[in-house]
């Protein structure tokens, strides 16, 4: 129906006939003669209808609606002198449309498809999806995903010996931390399966059946609140690898990172990637996904302030607590009491962080410290000289405090650091801070269920070098964050059944159940299954980072909303009382509780 693409013609193709297809944009009737651009995936192309030089199409032309689908037969000539637009790649050339077909008129819009996206209401623009989808931006962020996965799979099959295997999603449930998507089974009645939450088991079954090096680009589900920007369906890169310790992954797992970024972008990253043990990244930064391309760095004073006299940070330390210092350079200036005290904004940063109070100290210009009373009134001229210089504070600093319990203080000192690293503009917005974080803890706490839980997932493996005091292990296991997000994680697995059993029974999984659930893996294990170790992307974070959006819904082709509903098909829905029946399910649901 073709010859050409819109946006391919060029001053070269000048007295060419050629028949283009496409949607109509930006139609306008300039005394008597029409222009419009004629626009498919690869561009727009000027087309013009005039009653003198093309008599045929111009009662037609005359009628068009935007994004009408039209076929175009005509010469290509250049623009007249002067009339050039050059900020289209066809800017020199326009067509003059000898035959015009309407293939298919559209309906007046909802809104306008090569208008500003952002200004049209998310939710409006999800129930037309694919009239969002045909505006430039979403267009461009589709195929840059294609391009994303594209160089994967270039260097995972080419390169490194990647073989792709597609495992189950009707299966079992996967322990990734998330809530479980149940599916009945109808010749099974009363059974159900889960949808995957990450492949996690199947790929470690596939190391077992000397697979070697697997990859799958994989849908995973997991039913969690949506808070944040959560999808209930979303896709991983996941890779499992036989035989390679940890340094050999993030080699591996650096050069895939670094070769997508040249393809995609045409950025040679800065190797090796900078890597931070656990412990160190939450001592700097009070974050396990540090955002490192502003410093900011927090500052532990228990020990200084243990004995201060100040009864709030004293306690702190006595409980097995820390006392830790944001130094914010020039803050004196910039940040006003009001705004740290009960009402401000850096209040509320911490209050919502789940923290009490926000206590502070300036560094006046004469060396003076100045506060609320209590802090400074409570430390002694050798403290006040101690803290100054652990903090490398000058006049006219702000040292903002936390106190309490280590989890909290650095919540709360995170999202301290990261509003005012933003607000006082130490981020630049070009630059690409890549790091591993590493040596995780094997397992956390769980206070409200009172044991303790693995940190990554269950199958982690301890490092060997504190299996002698498993609870407080430290795990091999590894993050990749990006500029703050985390966008990979991973780690080394049991490969061995008693280490395997040792986990379950820690995290409080007795043996029959562990047998009953994940018999089949302890089962395996037995079987001769190499060392291994894997890693899984979040391919919907990755391509948003790389096309520079803000939300993941900008780089799927259909998203869910905070609901988790699809508003094009309107999913989720009820079904016919028979298909519930056939499943032998009945709903307990009564819509008055709702
Ligand atoms: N299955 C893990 C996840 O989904 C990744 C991994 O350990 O390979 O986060």
């Amino acid at each position: 129906m073709r010859t050409h693409l819109c946006g391919e013609l060029r001053a070269s193709h000048q007295a060419e006939t050629v028949t283009l297809c496409g949607w109509v944009e930006h139609l306008r009737d300039h005394g008597g003669v029409i222009f419009l651009d004629l626009r498919d995936y690869s561009g727009r192309i000027q087309v013009v209808s005039d009653p003198q030089r093309t008599p045929e199409s111009y009662p037609l032309a005359q009628d068009l609606k935007a994004e009408s689908v039209i076929q175009v037969v005509g010469q290509i000539s250049l623009r007249p002198a002067g009339s050039e637009n050059p900020r289209l790649p066809t800017g020199e050339v326009e067509l003059y449309a000898d035959q015009l077909i309407l293939l298919n008129p559209a309906r007046p819009l909802p809104f306008a498809v090569s208008g500003e996206h952002d200004s049209v209401r998310e939710e409006l623009r999800l129930h037309y999806r694919y009239l969002d989808l045909r505006g430039d931006q979403l267009q461009h962020n589709l195929r840059l995903r294609h391009r994303v996965v594209r160089a994967m799979r270039t260097f995972l099959e080419e390169q490194a010996g990647f073989l792709e295997v597609e495992t189950p999603i009707l299966t079992r449930s996967t322990p990734e931390g998330a809530r479980d998507y149940l599916v009945p089974s109808r010749v099974n009645a009363g059974q159900w399966y889960a949808l995957p939450q990450s492949p996690q088991l199947f790929k470690q079954l596939l190391m077992v059946a000397g697979c070697d090096r697997y990859y799958q680009i994989a849908r995973c589900f997991r039913d969690e609140d949506l808070r944040a920007d959560r999808q209930p369906e979303f896709t991983q890169l996941d890779m499992e690898m036989s035989f390679l310790d940890r340094e050999a992954i993030l080699n591996l797992n650096e050069a895939l990172v670094c070769h997508i970024f040249r393809t995609v972008k045409g950025i040679d990253l800065p190797q090796p990637f900078p890597r931070l043990s656990y412990a160190e990244a939450m001592d700097r930064y009070g974050s396990d996904r540090p955002d490192t391309r502003f410093g900011l760095e927090l500052v532990n004073v228990s020990d200084l302030m243990a004995g201060s006299g100040f009864r709030v940070f004293q306690d702190a330390v006595a409980t097995g607590g820390l006392v830790k210092v944001l130094p914010i350079p020039g803050g004196n200036e910039r940040i006003s009491n009001v705004r740290i005290k009960p009402g401000g904004d850096l209040f509320r940063v911490v209050s919502e962080a789940g923290g009490k109070g926000l206590a502070y100290i300036r560094v006046r210009e004469n060396g003076d410290l100045d506060t609320i009373g209590a802090i400074k009134d409570n430390l002694s001229p050798e403290q006040k000289a101690q803290l100054l210089a652990r903090t490398q504070a000058q006049p006219g600093d702000l040292l903002l405090f936390g106190a309490g319990p280590a989890g909290l203080v650095n919540k709360c000192l995170d999202r301290l650091r990261l509003t005012l690293g933003h607000e006082l503009g130490l981020i630049d917005p070009h630059a690409l801070a890549l790091l591993w974080v590493v040596d995780f803890p094997l397992f956390e706490w769980n206070p409200e269920a009172g044991r303790l839980e693995a940190l990554h997932h269950p199958f982690t493996s301890p490092h060997p070098d504190d299996l002698g005091n498993l609870k407080e292990a430290r795990a091999l296991a590894y993050d990749l964050v990006w500029n703050g997000i985390e966008i990979g994680g991973g780690s080394l697995r049991n490969y061995r059944r008693d280490v395997q059993e040792q986990i379950f029974s820690l995290i409080g999984l007795a043996s029959e159940e562990a047998q009953s659930q994940f018999g089949f893996l302890l089962e395996a294990l037995e079987y001769g299954a190499p060392p291994h170790g894997g890693i899984a992307y979040g391919l919907d974070r990755l391509v948003m980072l790389l096309a520079g959006e803000g939300s993941i819904r900008d780089v799927m082709a259909f998203p869910k909303t905070q609901q988790a509903r699809c508003l094009l098909t309107d999913a989720p829905a009820e079904v016919d009382p028979r298909q519930l029946k056939e499943l032998q399910v009945r709903s307990t649901h009564s819509p008055s509780q709702q």
